[in-house]
């Protein structure tokens, strides 16, 4: 198992397929992209699915969500999923994906093993989505979330992150669109994770924020009382539901005490936490010809050291050097 010093067991890995998008995220990244990783020390393909093979077969890991950079990016990625869908036990295999190229790739990947997505939308105004994510693709976006439900890619999941001035109005009008299609829609709150360290606390919609502009519109009651478990989500009914909503206060509400977490990047760097400082190299050790068993062994002592939690609220919290892009968010 890939448990820590705080007695929390990682069952849940997300796996970062690229640091490369097609978006331009202003919460993410710069206008004129990043240094991206250069191809020969992305892992391929094949080290990717050994690397969820150990995780699966020897680490107890049962959920793996692909991630990046934008995933649908990876040209190798419907094989990478077929793959990690025969390895026995069967984990659980999802998606986070801005939606760009999921009207094409939908039925492919839900055939090749995929459980469901979650497709990253911001807001209802094409206008306003190219302010945000610096370019013209809300149309893409929507069709991809369209052809997802039709794939079966469900529950389709959708991430939304609000920002002062620029979408903080929208979130009713945003839960009556997932509601009324079907979607369940998440709110996140805004991380110091962004490649240009722009993040300031004060600017952040805090979770209170988001809660009180939904209940201008809408009933809220917590989903299952006010036991939370180890999903980041709390999660409302709303008007009684089944309809629900998700707000993932990790800068105010977090959840470090329940983290399930594990993270490879796409540079085969194992992280133990989003925020953590230190990365392991696994890339190194699998490239050096170690054997399934050392790696193993790795991975459980990266995790070991997990800290208790973020440090957000320490005043000498400083933010990783990667990005959200390049972590796989
Ligand atoms: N490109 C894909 C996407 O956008 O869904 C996957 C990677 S993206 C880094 C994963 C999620 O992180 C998205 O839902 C995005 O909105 C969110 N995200 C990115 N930067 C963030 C930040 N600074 N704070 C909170 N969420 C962030
Ligand atoms: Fe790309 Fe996702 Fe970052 Fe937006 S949030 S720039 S879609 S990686």
């Amino acid at each position: 198992m890939l448990i820590d010093t705080y007695g929390r067991v990682a069952t849940d890995l997300r796996v970062s397929l690229t640091d490369r998008c097609n978006l331009r995220c202003t919460y993410c990244m710069p206008e004129e992209g990043l240094a991206w990783l250069a191809k020969p020390d992305l892992l391929t393909d094949d080290e990717i699915v050994r690397m969820v093979r150990i995780a699966v077969c020897r680490l107890g890991v049962t959920d793996v969500r692909f991630t990046g950079g934008e995933p649908l990016l990876r040209p190798g990625l419907v094989g990478i999923v077929q793959a990690c869908a025969a390895l026995e036990p069967r984990p659980r295999l999802s998606l986070t994906t801005n939606g760009i190229g999921l009207r094409r790739t939908a039925a492919a990947l839900r055939e090749a093993g995929l459980d469901r997505v979650n497709v990253s939308l911001d807001t209802l105004r094409p206008e306003v989505f190219h302010t945000l994510t610096r370019r013209d693709r809300h149309r893409d976006v929507l069709a991809g979330l369209e052809a997802a439900g039709a794939a079966g890619l469900t529950p389709v999941k959708v991430n939304t992150v609000l920002m002062r001035g620029v979408n903080d109005d929208e979130a009713p009008d945003l839960l009556a669109w997932a509601l009324d299609h079907g979607y369940e829609l998440r709110f996140i709150e805004q991380m110091p994770l962004d490649a240009q360290h722009g993040w300031e606390r004060s600017g952040m919609i805090t979770a209170d924020e988001i809660l009180a502009g939904l209940r201008t519109r809408f009933e809220l009651t917590p989903e299952g009382g006010t036991v939370r478990g180890s999903a980041p989500a709390e999660r409302w009914l709303v008007d009684g539901g089944p309809g629900r909503v998700g707000v993932i206060g990790a800068v105010t509400r977090p959840f470090c005490h329940a983290c399930d977490r594990t993270r490879l990047t796409a540079d085969g760097q194992v992280r133990n936490c989003l925020f953590a400082r230190e990365e392991s190299d696994l890339r190194a050790v699998l490239r050096s010809g170690a054997g399934d068993a050392e790696l193993a062994e790795r991975w459980k002592a990266a995790m070991w050291g997990k800290k208790a939690g973020s440090g957000l609220d320490d005043p000498a919290f400083r933010q990783p050097e990667r990005p959200m892009s390049a972590i796989g968010g």
